[in-house]
């Protein structure tokens, strides 16, 4: 994916290779065995999280606006499903591949078992470009893939999320197709649907609340007091931009915002509340008047207390971690620290707070949506964030303790508590049959 790519409806899975040129997948196995190496653990079960349980490749088939029909082929990896059904998102992206996939969904196991939520990992979408298709082909295309998948998905088996290219409407034609088919309106098949058909409130802020929840921790962490605290942003999308706000609403200085097209840069703090998004107006940043205009790989080395990368993937990488002079990372995207670059910061004593933490409200607030469409019972908007504070909250400081406890990384200490959780569920139910 080139590095301009800008994200879509989450940021939160943008990433599949990294500059190192190693894949989705390579990287989640790298992660499973780097955190295994630090608890006692069956190796058997990390054999078996090594592979997905089960990957499902469907042939897309659909008809054109001229008439003319072309084919897709589209993927659902399941990896694991231990403690809950399987959950993750869904892509339209013209790289979506299998071993991406199925990398994404491993990644998608260890971020749904380090917030403790009741439910394995999944990923999966269709190779295709999502800008090249009418709305009404976007809609032919989802409502065939809900059929194909139809065997594998469900409330209690496997529920879709949006992801890269895929939106709210994209989810209400999914739960559409399978309720019809099915017989039943079934909202809990999907997440992130528009409230009017059992979305949840706050779902969609929900990945750059959760951002802007574990940078004020890490700043406490850390001893820097949020009104003293500079942070620059890189993307300006969902992800970006609800944590810039909401930072900005705390008391953080937030001096630096970036979108696809360029950044610009303040050090006396941006007043993001009246900057839009890149989704509510795609030219509006570099619009937006400040003393100074940034690149994106600019942005990157300014020097701030807090960097926080939440465009696309692998954009620290080990030709530019040495340039970083943010004292905390705290990352927005999937993956946009290489391992090497990881590496390096960590030897140069700069902490990486990483993605399956820190991005998790997404997750988190659908697993609250399928509360809510199970029980019937819409919650507050006001419920949904306190609910969400309070699993961030929790989540952060079980992970900040096996941080201190195993004297490890803040990514492998986020590993260490998935993997003890996931080991623990698959040696407790044992292997059968
Ligand atoms: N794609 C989002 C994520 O990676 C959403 C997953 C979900 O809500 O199931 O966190």
């Amino acid at each position: 994916m080139s590095s301009t790519t800008e994200p879509t409806e989450t940021t939160t899975e943008e990433e599949s290779t990294n500059a190192e040129h190693e894949s989705a997948l390579e990287t989640a196995k790298r992660q499973l065995h780097s955190a295994a190496a630090h608890i006692d653990i069956d190796p058997n079960v990390v054999e078996r999280l090594e592979h997905p349980k089960k990957v499902h490749e469907v042939t897309v088939p659909i008809e054109r606006d001229d008439g003319s029909v072309d084919v897709f082929t589209g993927y659902r990896a399941q990896h694991d499903s231990v403690r809950g059904p399987h959950k993750g998102g869904l892509r339209y992206h013209p790289e979506v591949t299998r071993d991406e996939c199925v990398g994404l969904g491993m990644w998608m196991t260890w971020k749904c078992a380090v917030m403790d939520l009741p439910f394995g990992g999944a990923k999966g979408g269709i190779a295709v470009n999502p800008k090249e298709l009418s709305e009404a082909e976007s809609e032919r295309l989802t409502r065939r893939f809900a059929e194909e998948l139809r065997d594998a998905i469900g409330p209690n088996k496997d529920i879709p999320a949006p992801d890269m290219g895929t939106s709210p409407q994209t989810m209400a034609w999914l739960m559409d197709a399978y309720s019809m088919q099915e017989g039943e309106t079934t909202p809990g098949v999907v997440t992130g649907k528009p409230p009017v058909v059992g979305g949840s409130k706050g779902r969609d802020e929900a990945p750059g609340r959760s951002v802007a929840i574990i940078t004020r921790e890490a700043a406490e962490y850390y001893d820097m007091p949020l009104s003293d605290t500079s942070v620059a942003i890189q993307g300006y999308g969902s992800v970006g931009a609800n944590a810039a706000r909401l930072l900005d609403e705390w008391g953080a200085n937030v001096v630096a915002v970036s979108d696809v097209n360029g950044g610009i840069h303040d050090p006396n703090g941006l007043d993001t509340s009246s900057i839009p998004s890149h989704r509510e107006e795609p030219e509006a940043v570099l619009k937006h008047p400040a003393p100074e205009q940034v690149t994106n790989e600019e942005l990157l080395e300014l020097d701030v207390d807090v960097l926080v990368p939440a465009a696309i993937g692998n954009v620290i990488t080990a030709e530019n971690a040495d340039a970083v002079r943010a004292d905390v990372v705290v990352e927005g995207a999937n993956g946009p620290t290489t391992s090497t670059a990881g590496e390096m910061l960590e030897e140069r004593g700069i902490p990486v707070v990483p993605d399956i933490l820190a991005n998790a409200g997404g997750v988190t607030v659908s697993y609250f949506e399928w509360l809510q469409d199970i029980n019937r019972r819409a919650w507050s908007l006001e419920r949904v964030n306190r609910e969400l504070e309070s699993e961030m909250v929790s989540a952060w400081e079980t992970v900040r303790d096996r941080r201190e406890e195993y004297d490890v990384s803040w990514r492998d200490a986020a590993y260490i508590v998935a993997l003890e959780r996931i080991a623990e569920a698959h040696e407790t139910r044992g292997l059968w049959p």
